[in-house]
């Protein structure tokens, strides 16, 4: 935004305004931003307001980059007249359909809508929409907090215009609704999750009666599509505390609807006083971990997703209690379909969470006192430079009540970073590849593309990672022809 200001004209007229200050703290770029407008709808004869998150986060202390503008007539022709008292002048995005108009300058959005009334059928998610006042338009959003609006207008310029006690709700930290719960969920289903979000975004609480009209309707997010969804899902998982969203999703029942196989992680089972840890609250705990530690959205997928497998392999051993064996192939194998049901990318992010899923309990198998060389060497190859990430995920989810027992583990895994930078030192695994390849073993024997080639392949590459040949060419041909031999394949004559 800094690097706009000196391309932005001088708010021209500013003298004829003279404009009262904002009820909401701004800096001085948005300011001359609300000041254009202002001029614009001064110009235009349209009452405008500014209305919605950019209102609330202000008022919170939380940073915004775009800003909603509703005026009293046509907000399409506001943007374009806005637009002209910017140089370089930004280009104007418009929906006629919808009335919406967008400006995008370098760093800050605007969108500009009509004031409008809707009107929703039981039998249609669709609202029938009509021009409608200030105060229809704040009965149409979704919770109190996102309903405040500042005027631009001369007359009250910077005036906060509040009908449903918002305000007061931001400082009780208070997600409700302007209008009955019930009926601002039956018209609009996504706002359930938009609650859900905005409570783990802000760390409020849902009123009880917003929260039992979510679990009263829960059903009704079935009728929207899964990209909206996945997008506040998506939203949750960047919040600084993921679980709080989570946790709400389960108690409201809409995650049973939206991700069942997340509620099958839930409760934990006893037989003869031996129980299990419940997988659900553990899955929180890990993903609340991993969000101190990265931003990156993938890892903090891998970290809900790591424990997937373990309802389907979950069993009870005489004499031993509860296992989960295998459950990390399981997870890894279930990815894709969770991954394909939920929309998310099917793309490399994908592979990278199922490789983490698959992978996660290989360092912490490594905190037994048999470390090998071989073992770190290995698991530094298969990691490869997702090893860091592994790391990150493996030290969340060690998570018990036993705050020394989490201590020692901590204590064993910092050991296995340590050994593995020692072996990667010597051996240099990360991104390692045989010093014999596929192609080579094609060319010395005249074969092509079969069983045996790879067969010879896996072995000189397991031979090494075992340490029992050295990671070197002449090692590796040797190797190579011994195997070959076990396979009855003809050596060529060569000179
Ligand atoms: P964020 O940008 O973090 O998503 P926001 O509050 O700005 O938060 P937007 O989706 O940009 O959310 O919506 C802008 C405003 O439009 C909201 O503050 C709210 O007033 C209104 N709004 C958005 N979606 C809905 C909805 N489904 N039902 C009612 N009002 C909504």
């Amino acid at each position: 935004m800094i690097s706009y200001l000196p391309h932005c004209r001088v708010f021209r007229g500013e003298s004829l305004l003279h404009l009262q200050q904002m009820q909401i703290p701004c800096s001085t770029i948005e300011k001359a931003i609300f000041h254009k407008i202002a001029q614009a709808a001064d110009e235009l004869q349209l009452p405008t307001y500014l209305i919605g998150g950019f209102v609330r986060d202000k008022i919170i202390g939380r940073n915004s980059k775009d800003a909603d503008i509703v005026c009293l007539g046509d907000g399409i022709a506001l943007a374009h007249r806005v637009a002209e008292l910017f140089v370089p002048r930004p280009t104007v995005a418009y929906f006629k359909n919808f009335g919406t108009a967008q400006i995008k300058l370098p760093e800050f959005e605007i969108e500009f809508v009509g004031a409008r009334k809707e009107s929703y059928q039981p039998d249609s998610r669709k609202p029938r929409v009509e021009l409608g006042s200030l105060e229809d338009d704040q009965n149409r959003r979704d919770f109190t907090i996102n309903a405040l609006a500042i005027s631009l207008n001369k007359a009250d310029y910077g005036i906060l215009i509040d009908p449903f006690h918002g305000l007061e709700a931001i400082a009780q930290k208070l997600i409700k609704t302007p209008l009955l719960p019930e009926q601002t969920f039956s018209d609009d289903p996504l706002r359930m999750m938009r609650a859900i979000r905005f409570a783990c975004q802000l760390d409020f609480t849902i009123i009880p009666e917003t929260l039992d009209a979510i679990k009263a309707q829960a059903d009704r997010i079935k009728i929207i599509s899964q990209e909206r969804i996945t997008d506040e899902l998506n939203k949750i998982m960047l919040c600084n505390k993921p679980s709080i969203g989570w946790d709400l999703l389960y108690k409201t029942d809409l995650l049973s609807i939206i991700f069942p196989q997340m509620v099958d992680l839930q409760g934990a089972e006893y037989i003869d006083g031996k129980g299990h840890k419940d997988n659900f609250y553990h899955t929180l705990q890990v993903i609340d971990n991993i969000s101190e530690h990265t931003d990156d959205l993938w890892l903090r997928w891998a970290a809900l997703l790591h424990d997937i497998g373990k309802p389907a392999t979950k069993q009870f051993e005489e004499g031993h209690g509860w296992t989960f064996h295998g459950h990390e192939t399981v997870g890894a194998r279930m990815v894709p379909k969770i991954f394909a049901r939920l929309k998310l990318p099917l793309n490399e992010k994908m592979k990278l969470v199922q490789k983490l899923v698959a992978l996660h309990l290989r360092p912490i198998s490594l905190t037994n006192e048999n470390i090998t060389d071989s073992a770190i060497r290995r698991l530094l190859f298969e990691a490869g430079d997702n090893i860091e990430a592994l790391m990150m995920l493996c030290s969340a989810d060690i998570t018990s009540k036993n705050k020394f027992k989490v201590k020692i583990y901590l204590q064993n895994f910092e050991m296995v970073k340590q050994r593995m930078k020692e072996v990667e030192e010597s051996d240099q695994m990360r991104n390692w590849q045989p010093p014999i390849t596929g192609s080579m073993i094609m060319d010395y024997f005249g074969l092509t593309p079969g069983k045996n080639v790879g067969l010879i392949k896996d072995a000189i590459r397991e031979a090494i990672l075992d340490g029992f040949i050295p990671n070197d060419y002449d090692a590796a041909f040797s190797f190579m022809l011994q195997k070959a031999a076990e396979l009855n394949i003809p050596v060529p004559n060569k000179p």
